[in-house]
């Protein structure tokens, strides 16, 4: 006899444990199908070869406030301090290379950051006003055009804010919408976790039914209810959560019949799966200056690996972290994971000399090649404003269909806090009641 759900819940990331566990304790029979064979989604850590490697989220961009950092708290997790997340320009000592690979002094690094605040202060009123199809390169173009500064001091803030673009969402600001980066603030320190974040998802997980390696292909949905299709069979529900990332959806890997309305569909064609890897280094002894919480390389040179941060604040081993965001990602999809870290190696020499050694391993991530991702996380198309994002969680069918995940969260999109927060929506929309989110971890 097929199994009766209240509520079927398709994809046990961080959104859909969150949605899944308030709905338990809400007393609702829930299941959580997820293709993969363990729980997390884009929050896993790799634990080989003795070494802790967050593939995916390392960040909380901000403990204040944070629901993520309140459930660690209960769920034990140790953290540690990592405030350079955000792309800042000084938040936190930075060793900083110019264009010629030499160090930038300290009065050079303060006036580079000055001028990032500054163009930063000029573009909260220029993007509100932004032409409907206006790209954020646009608007720091017409950030820069109001300052009086020579061209190598422009052209150094122009290179920031692409390269941030870039490090926030895996796009360069030529492709990103005006408004791409409108939810990108830090509220408080930033952590990361030594243990690996997946203990988030694990402690989420506990008590719930999850059933592993089963692939959903449809969703098929009316007012009366829902039928889930998986490769292992069909699962009716009163309710279905989808929480699949939304290049899953582009794919057309998961079919909605009825097809998703016009609203959602639109909010949906405005957001785009990104190109953004991780390279993890780890040698045999460092070689790096001490004391400073990454190393940033200005200019040309600087195009593809241009920011490295020190796992060395995490755990007590000389290891390097770089992101292959944007641009370098879609060049060096095809290549293999030694050419890539080849291609590191060669300007970390360029500024450290030729002393530095091959690392002792690397961790390559390959998220765009991911099925169930396919991409790290949505950005913002030209045209898009942060309520898009929200569009995508109406209930649709009289309740019966809802979206979860990063990309349904318009305040913070792109991040754990986004997911767990869409998920508590999601939860309280099938309840028809509201839950306090604290309920994950009390
Ligand atoms: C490299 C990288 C770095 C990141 N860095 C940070 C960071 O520092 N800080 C931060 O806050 N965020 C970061 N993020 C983003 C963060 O990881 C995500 O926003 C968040 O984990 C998304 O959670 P989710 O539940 O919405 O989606 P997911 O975690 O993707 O969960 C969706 C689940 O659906 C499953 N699924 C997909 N297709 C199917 C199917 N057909 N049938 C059944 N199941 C399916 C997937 O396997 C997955 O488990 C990063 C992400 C990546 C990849």
């Amino acid at each position: 006899m097929q199994e009766q759900f209240d509520t079927v819940v398709v994809g046990a990331g961080i959104s859909g444990l969150s949605a899944a566990r308030l709905l338990s304790r809400a007393g609702r029979r829930v299941v959580v199908l997820e293709a993969r064979d363990r729980v997390g989604g884009r929050v896993f850590t790799d634990r080989s070869e003795g070494h802790v490697t967050d593939r995916g989220a390392s960040w909380i961009h901000g403990i204040d406030d944070s629901p993520v950092a309140a459930a660690a708290r209960a769920f034990g997790m140790p953290m540690v301090e990592f405030t350079v997340g955000g792309y800042q320009p000084d938040s936190r000592p930075l060793t900083y290379f110019d264009a010629e690979g030499r160090r930038l002094p300290r009065d050079a690094v303060r006036q580079y950051a000055d001028d990032i605040r500054t163009l930063n202060a000029a573009l909260v009123g220029i993007i509100p006003d932004a032409a409907d199809d206006a790209t954020y390169g646009d608007v720091v173009e017409r950030a820069l055009a109001a300052q009086e500064w020579d061209a190598e001091r422009a052209e150094r803030v122009r290179e920031y804010n692409d390269r941030r673009a870039q490090e926030q969402y895996g796009i360069g600001m030529d492709g990103l919408g005006a408004h791409g980066l409108d939810d990108d603030t830090v509220n408080g320190d930033e952590v990361v976790f030594p243990r690996g974040y997946d203990e988030l998802a694990t402690h989420l997980a506990e008590g719930i039914d999850v059933r592993l390696d089963h692939v959903v292909s449809r969703v098929q949905w009316s007012p009366e209810g829902a039928e889930v299709e998986t490769d292992r069979g069909t699962f009716p529900a009163r309710h279905v959560v989808v929480t699949v990332p939304v290049g899953v959806l582009h794919a057309g890997d998961l079919a909605f019949a009825p097809a998703l309305p016009e609203t959602h569909a639109r909010a949906l064609r405005l957001l785009r799966m990104n190109a953004f890897e991780k390279v993890a280094l780890r040698f045999a002894e460092r070689f790096w200056d001490a004391g400073v919480y990454g190393i940033r390389q200005l200019g040309d040179e600087g195009e593809w690996w241009h920011s490295w941060y020190d796992l060395g604040r995490l755990h007590d081993e000389p290891a390097l972290l770089t992101f292959a965001a944007g641009p370098a990602a879609v060049a060096t999809r095809e290549w293999s994971d030694d050419e890539i870290v080849a291609s590191t190696l060669a300007q970390l020499r360029r500024l450290y000399g030729g002393a530095v050694p091959e690392p002792e391993s690397a961790v390559v991530t390959r998220w765009q090649d991911d099925p169930f991702s396919r991409g790290s996380y949505a950005y913002m198309l030209p045209g898009s404003v942060g309520a898009d994002h929200d569009d995508l969680a109406e209930p649709l069918g009289d309740g019966v269909l809802h979206l979860a995940g990063e990309a349904t969260w318009g305040d913070d999109p792109a991040t754990v806090p986004g997911a767990m927060l869409s998920g508590h929506r999601a939860a309280q929309n099938v309840l028809g009641w509201e839950v306090p989110v604290s309920d994950l971890w009390a």
